[in-house]
């Protein structure tokens, strides 16, 4: 189990629907999830997973307007539907940003970089005074696990404007299908418009750097974490599994990105998704594991601090987050 400092309703709202013979998922919302502001008024986290002290550290949030491409699949009424359901606005479509620090033994481990203090988002630039307040001193960072390179995962490597490391004496561990994919000769030129800037920005500062780890699935990359290969949202993105003792935490990254929408409708396909049918599949397969073995869960994009726990819900799932309020 997962020790929150302060805890959370967990609510089963799988057994609920069962216990009441329901054939739909039972829709619940908690009154304090209904109220809980979209920004956090304290920007860190701190919960223990066995001897490990995990540190979710809030970023910003992006508003992004409705917009009918964002599911393939569904309507942009059905996507509020959903956000309403789950408790949260339907004025946009809330993504917020929350990166996890490790800190296991004496090393401290970041997941993820963070978007790069307004480099993806204007407002998404509340990563280094979050963590400052947290007591995690940057240079004590000694090894990073990039989930994969989307902007609000990796551009907190690079500063602005100039693109030199953050991070140089650090180790970044990334799965090697992913750095492969984005550093191969002429990758740029193959990537859809809208993609190409930060393809290009990668593809011209990664590859020199000398602090990749290059990991493969299934791979222990430090002291009970091991590599989970989650392909499709890019071709190498990668979930990192932490275990101590019999406590573990599933660190998800993008794999269900808004768990309002991806946990009661798995098979609706995100625009971000590069291969969405293969995204579908590994959410499930993911998802399956996270409650078949019981382990918490953690997303990038989950409502802050970014944790919750699964159900299985009818044919789909239902997420409850960790309250903080
Ligand atoms: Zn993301």
């Amino acid at each position: 189990m997962v020790t929150h400092s302060r805890r959370g309703a967990v609510l089963s709202l799988a057994a609920a629907g069962a216990a009441l013979g329901l054939a739909r998922p039972l829709a619940f919302i908690p009154p304090a999830l209904a109220a809980a502001p979209l920004e956090p008024t304290v920007g860190f986290h701190r919960f223990k997973v066995g001897e490990v002290e995990v540190t979710a550290v809030y970023d910003g949030i992006w508003r992004k307007p409705h917009d009918p491409a964002f599911i393939q699949n569904a309507t942009v009424e059905e996507t509020k539907e959903a956000l309403a359901e789950a408790g949260l606005t339907t004025d946009f479509m809330p993504i917020p940003l929350t990166v996890f620090v490790l800190r296991i033994g004496r090393r401290v481990i970041l997941c993820d970089a963070g978007s790069g203090v307004g480099q993806w988002q204007a407002n998404a630039t509340h990563l280094p005074a979050n963590m400052k307040a947290a007591g995690i001193d940057r240079a004590e960072i000694g090894t990073i696990l990039v989930s994969h390179f989307h902007p609000d995962h990796v551009w907190g490597l690079m500063e602005r404007g100039t693109n030199a490391p953050v991070f140089p004496n650090a180790e970044l561990v990334v799965h090697a299908a992913e750095h492969r994919w984005w550093t191969a000769p002429g990758r740029v030129e193959t990537l859809p418009e809208g993609r190409r800037a930060a393809g290009r920005r990668i593809a011209e500062n990664f590859p020199g750097w000398t602090n990749w780890r290059l990991a493969e699935d299934g791979q222990e990359v430090a002291p009970g974490v091991r590599l989970v290969a989650a392909p499709g949202h890019t071709p190498g993105h990668a979930a990192y599994l932490l275990g101590s003792g019999p406590d573990q935490l599933m660190i998800s990254a993008d794999t269900m990105y808004v768990p309002a929408l991806l946990a009661p409708h798995p098979e609706w396909r995100g625009a971000y998704d590069q291969d969405a049918a293969q995204a579908v599949e590994t959410r499930r397969k993911l998802v399956d594991r996270v409650i078949a073995d019981r382990i918490a869960i953690c997303g990038s994009h989950f409502p802050f601090p970014g944790t919750g726990t699964i159900r299985h819900d009818g044919g789909a799932y239902a997420f409850v987050p960790t309250s903080v309020a």
